[in-house]
């Protein structure tokens, strides 16, 4: 019998709202290998849980396959903001890739394209500019709006999720000359080779929780035979350190992750957060600091949620 694994619930403030959510949550469980994060989302059920738990047990039970590169490039985001502000943040960011994101509710085009001209400007010409639509166009308004932002941009690297289907991802890919990448439209272990078959995206964006871990997403990469971007789920460090293990350790690497986003929580369970130096993530397998959980452990009823959640996702071990 091995003994159960430490187990820390964790409750981190988002500095803006993601997902309709202000407080990120989640399990730090400790294994053999170190700690590993489990923190799917409130309102999903235990099936969509599941591949979290996984990830989270390979990181603490077995560790993660031998990285090929000790840093990997990532890029800055920039929220659907003013050009200022868009500018500033990338002047900032120290990142030679930066997202976009455009298509918000209550904006126009207009918006994007000027969005999109001040971090051409503040990126310089040889930097790469991507746009995320976050599935908010249909078809047409996808098919002209990526005209005109490539335009702006004086050439995209990518779009990602310009549609919402994997179905009108395959219309809008064949009516444009951008490639597209495929973000919302992969969620669960069989979505990736949707989207091949369709051959609805050049780019998939995978995240390790999601999709049951860093040994699994190789798996889908090798199968589906497209690039990858590797892509968090705003975790903590100690999750962001798993999608810097399978960016490591895939046998190719395109394009810059979307992977700096610790700067979106308050704070952080580790004493050196994983942050971007020169728009590189140094491949880290972050401590737990004590004190930082010992101020971040929600009330006595959330970590009752969080145990109560284990034990009916994974009938749990720990418990
Ligand atoms: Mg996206």
């Amino acid at each position: 019998m091995t003994p159960p694994p430490a187990l820390r619930v964790f409750a981190i403030g988002l500095r803006t709202r993601f997902r309709g959510i202000t407080v990120r949550e989640g399990v730090l469980l400790r294994g053999d290998a170190g700690w590993g994060e489990w923190s799917p989302f409130l309102e999903y059920d235990d099936a969509t849980s599941r591949p979290w738990l996984a990830c989270a047990r390979e990181a603490a039970d077995e560790g993660w396959p031998e990285p090929l590169r000790d840093h990997v490039p990532v890029n800055v985001t920039v929220p659907a903001t003013d050009p200022g502000r868009a500018h500033a943040i990338v002047a900032a960011g120290g990142c030679r890739t930066a997202k976009v994101k455009v298509a918000e509710r209550g904006q126009s085009l207009a918006d994007d394209i000027a969005r999109v001209e001040a971090v051409r400007d503040a990126l310089g010409p040889d930097g790469l500019i991507r746009v995320d639509a976050n599935g908010a166009w249909d078809v047409d308004e996808a098919v002209r709006a990526i005209a005109a932002l490539d335009r702006a941009a004086g050439g995209l690297e990518y779009v990602e999720q310009p549609v919402e289907t994997v179905e009108d991802l395959a219309v809008v890919r064949r009516r444009v000359d951008v490639p597209i990448a495929a973000d919302e439209s992969i969620r669960r272990a069989e979505d990736p080779y949707r989207v091949r078959d369709l051959e609805a995206a050049d780019i998939a964006v995978l995240k390790v929780q999601p999709l049951g871990g860093v040994r699994a997403c190789l798996r889908i990469a090798e199968d589906i035979g497209l690039p990858v971007v590797v892509s968090s789920a705003i975790e903590s460090s100690v999750g962001i350190a798993a999608g810097v293990a399978l960016a490591a350790a895939l046998p190719e690497l395109h394009h810059a992750c979307g992977l700096a986003t610790v700067q979106m929580l308050t704070d952080d369970v580790v004493a050196e957060p994983m942050l971007p130096v020169g728009g590189m993530l140094a491949v880290a397998r972050p401590d737990v600091d004590e004190a930082a959980l010992a101020r971040l452990t929600p009330d006595a009823d959330r970590v009752d949620h969080w145990r109560a959640r284990l034990a009916s996702v994974g009938q749990d071990r720990a418990l």
